[in-house]
């Protein structure tokens, strides 16, 4: 059934190309989505039928993440790299209820989010947006919306949460966030959530949801191991309790429902540079 958003779609969205931002935007239960984006997800729901707890678990590591930032550190400023459309709880919400004039910067390249995620997620002095590929670093830090926000010369909090399993396999994503950890003042963490290959029992399932997200409409979503996951925090020393599971990383409380196996495959980490 159509949902609320069909046949209203601005010219600049075209709607026969499914979206990252939007597939997520579906699987989190959202209404920013078209049948393109859907499809992405129920396709994979053949093979694995809770795939909606891969959005979920990354996103409240998202929040989560964030909240042991503003808590743990001493960090003021954040930049959230793919920062997908507005839903409950961004980023500069999580944060600025601890520390009202923390600083964020979203970074997404989605025509989607940049038409509609802008307003809503730059919605107080504290907040800027920027359009930029994140899986270019220098572009990113040198964006004069990125430059004269943040000070790179202090600690930031860079997030990374559901981003990399995106890029394309033609660039090397420890490689970019080598490039990124470089440029950060001592003292920056990283956030990151990743799709996850457990090497183990589970890692038939993980190849399985790859097949499908890699040759469905959306066209991506690689399964790492937690070779290639360490990989990514070069030089960072891990926060207990390292690369986990996104839902056993400080959760809030008891598991209040069944573990799935999809929530084996997505992991989360945050990593300080010393
Ligand atoms: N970080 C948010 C979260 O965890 O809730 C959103 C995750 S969503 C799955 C991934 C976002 O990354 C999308 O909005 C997508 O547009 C953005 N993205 C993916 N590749 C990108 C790129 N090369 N440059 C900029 N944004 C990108």
């Amino acid at each position: 059934m159509a949902q609320p958003t069909e046949g209203r779609a601005p010219a600049y969205i075209d709607t026969t190309k499914a979206s990252i931002a939007r597939v997520y935007d579906y699987a989190l239960g959202g209404k920013d989505n078209y049948e393109v984006d859907r499809e992405t997800i129920e396709r994979v729901r053949q093979v694995a039928p809770e795939v909606n707890m891969l959005a979920i678990d990354n996103r409240a590591f998202l929040i989560r993440a964030a909240r042991f930032i503003a808590t743990q550190t001493s960090i003021t400023q954040y930049l959230d790299c793919g920062s997908g459309l507005p839903t409950a709880e961004n980023t500069h919400q999580v944060v600025q209820r601890l520390q009202p004039e923390a600083r964020v910067a979203y970074v997404d390249n989605d025509p989607t989010v940049i038409a509609h995620g802008q307003a809503l997620l730059e919605d107080n002095e504290f907040t800027r947006f920027s359009a930029a590929d994140i899986r270019e670093p220098e572009t990113v830090l040198a964006d004069p919306t990125v430059q004269g926000f943040l000070d790179l010369d202090q600690p930031l909090a860079l997030f990374q949460i559901g981003t990399i399993h995106h890029f394309d396999d033609a660039v090397d994503p420890q490689a970019i966030m080598a490039r990124y950890i470089e440029r950060l003042a001592p003292g920056s963490v990283v956030a990151i959530a990743h799709f996850f290959d457990p090497e183990n029992a589970d890692s038939e399932l993980a190849r399985r949801m790859e097949q499908v997200f890699v040759h469905s409409p959306m066209g991506s979503g690689r399964f790492r191991t937690h070779a290639e996951i360490s990989g990514l925090f070069p030089g960072l020393e891990l926060v207990d309790p390292g690369i986990v599971p996104c839902y056993r990383w400080w959760p809030d409380g008891p598991q209040l429902r069944t573990e799935d196996p999809v929530q084996r495959c997505i992991v989360g980490g945050v990593g300080i540079k010393r």
